[in-house]
């Protein structure tokens, strides 16, 4: 997934969650897109650039335990992350899920290569969930 998918994903379950106030949102989005802080070109790690030269790609950082971590830290940074692994398990590439074991998993019927076709259908389709959320929840138009 682009990073843009990412956030777009991030920003629209903060959006459908009922009662969660700005940090609370502004934590869930974060966490949408914190694993790839081990990426030198994403949202993120272009501006840590010292982590992507020390961890590998979806490793450590695209793990439950990791996941974990972060919901200690704060419950909805630990949803956006779990949130992007759900996304990340449809890479072809898949991720090392339960790091430090190595094997990297993904779903095995349907993939969505990063930056691909379906990967920008996704987006989106999530585009229009935010658009008409944001419509009715802060503009109070109403679809039904
Ligand atoms: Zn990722």
């Amino acid at each position: 997934m682009r990073g843009s998918t990412h956030v777009t994903a991030g920003l629209t379950a903060a959006l459908l969650m009922p009662n969660l106030n700005i940090p609370a949102m502004a934590a869930l989005t974060l966490g949408s897109i914190l694993p790839d802080i081990d990426h030198r070109d994403s949202l993120v790690g272009r501006h840590v650039p010292i982590l992507p030269r020390l961890l590998k790609h979806r490793g450590v950082t695209h793990s439950l335990l990791f996941a974990v971590l972060c919901y200690g830290l704060y419950p909805p940074l630990g949803v956006g992350v779990l949130l992007h692994l759900l996304l990340d398990l449809l890479n072809p590439a898949g991720v090392a899920l339960l790091w430090p074991w190595k094997k990297r998993i993904s779903t095995p019927v349907v993939t969505i290569a990063s930056g691909g076709v379906l990967d920008g259908v996704l987006r989106t389709g999530l585009w229009v969930i935010l658009a008409t959320v944001v419509l009715h929840r802060f503009l109070g138009y109403s679809f039904w």
